[in-house]
């Protein structure tokens, strides 16, 4: 069985997050939401939609490095108009999310995860790393200022959105020299509104989210602008979601636009595809595998050509297929189609037992012999 690098270096032990807490300054927002505003929030969560009242906030200047690391009133930013970000898309994301546990305790997990990812995209985009110490404390430091806005209901977490962007002033094709990074915190709903509702995808027989040798494995903005159209294809073909083919062959499963795949055959064994270099590893997708390998599963990372997936749900011997990323965990995927063929897969019980042990570990209603879960607060 092989481990990635980004898993090897997520294994790595993190100080606590009272070791980071006093890492990052302090500005507290003097017009903070009034707890009506808050409850009214909380009482109409969605996803992405409201904001906290402070957000991360540090910036790198080529000779200083990263200074002025400060959790300040969450607004909006001055850029100058010829900010690089703004022309040539030099810019890398994160998302993880914060849970309340039922003592009113503040988890999250695989932060380490998220912070080598988080470098791994900057190496790429050419951004500079942002030590991972760094990423930890803008976490526990905007987590803690915010605490009051990590909901509790069942299903609701804080969604935290940290993303690098190139600032400097320049119009000339090369790495800025100047980056903002931030974390800001988004209080969000259960995903599954309606239960554990299967979704369908659409294929997308002409576009790609990415190439051989291009940014496929990187979390950058680039990759879902150019993922829109064919997006917007699948919704106007009546389908919840797009999924990618590889682009050499335009014949092998890579991903949907921001979940990873899974497979699940009748003889019990499971199939993910491998990390080409162009689908995006996601943490999720790597806790899975862990998971389905201690359950004693055969798992298979590998190419899944759409021919074979197409004949083997038609023949039965594909049970379940499922999708998984930080803000649905897993979701099941009901229908396949593309020009041509439209497929059904009904099975739901491993997705469904995936997604109770991956919640109950990060609710800390199971034990978690993985020190994925990490406590931001008391
Ligand atoms: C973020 C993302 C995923 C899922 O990654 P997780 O770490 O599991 O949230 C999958 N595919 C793409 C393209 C992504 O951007």
């Amino acid at each position: 069985m092989q481990v990635s690098a980004l898993e090897q270096a997520a294994a790595l032990p993190l100080p606590t997050a009272d070791e980071v807490a006093n890492r990052w300054d302090i500005h507290p927002n003097p017009n903070p939401a009034s707890p009506e505003h808050r409850e009214d929030v909380f009482n109409r969560l969605s996803f992405g939609v409201d904001f906290t009242d402070h957000m991360a906030h540090a910036v790198y200047e080529t000779g200083k490095g990263w200074h002025s690391k400060t959790i300040e009133p969450y607004g909006p930013l001055t850029l100058d108009p010829a900010s690089a970000v703004l022309h040539y898309g030099q810019e890398i994301f994160e998302g993880l999310k914060a849970y309340r546990h039922d003592d009113g305790s503040i988890w999250t997990f695989r932060p380490s995860y998220n912070a080598h990812r988080l470098n791994a995209s900057a190496h790429r985009l050419a951004i500079p790393e942002l030590p991972v110490e760094d990423f930890l404390a803008s976490i526990v430091g905007l987590v803690r200022t915010d605490a009051e806005w990590v909901p509790s209901a069942p299903g609701s977490s804080l969604y935290l959105r940290p993303f690098t962007i190139a600032t400097e002033p320049f119009l000339g094709v090369r790495s800025a020299r100047r980056f903002d990074y931030l974390c800001i915190a988004s209080p969000s709903g259960p995903y599954f509104v309606n239960g554990f509702q299967p979704i369908s995808i659409w294929v997308s027989p002409d576009y790609h989210r990415a190439g051989p040798g291009g940014t496929g494995a990187a979390k950058c903005g680039g990759n879902y602008a150019s993922s829109l159209v064919p997006k917007l294809e699948a919704h106007d073909e009546g389908f919840d979601e797009v999924c990618f083919l590889d682009a050499v062959n335009n014949e092998n499963i890579d991903e949907l636009g921001g979940m990873n795949v899974f497979v699940v055959y009748e003889d019990g064994s499971v199939s993910t595809p491998a990390l080409t270099g162009n689908i995006l590893e996601g943490g999720t997708r790597g806790a899975i595998l862990r998971l389905l390998r201690d359950r004693a599963v055969t798992v298979r990372e590998e190419t899944i050509r759409l021919e074979d997936l197409i004949s083997d749900i038609e023949s039965g011997r594909v049970a379940e297929v499922f999708a998984c990323g930080t803000a649905a965990v897993v979701t099941p995927i009901g229908r396949i189609a593309g020009p041509g063929f439209d497929v059904r897969v009904d099975g739901t019980t491993v997705t469904k037992s995936i997604y109770d042990q991956v919640t109950a570990i990060q609710l800390g209603h199971e034990p978690d012999p993985y020190h994925w879960t990490y406590k931001l607060s008391a």
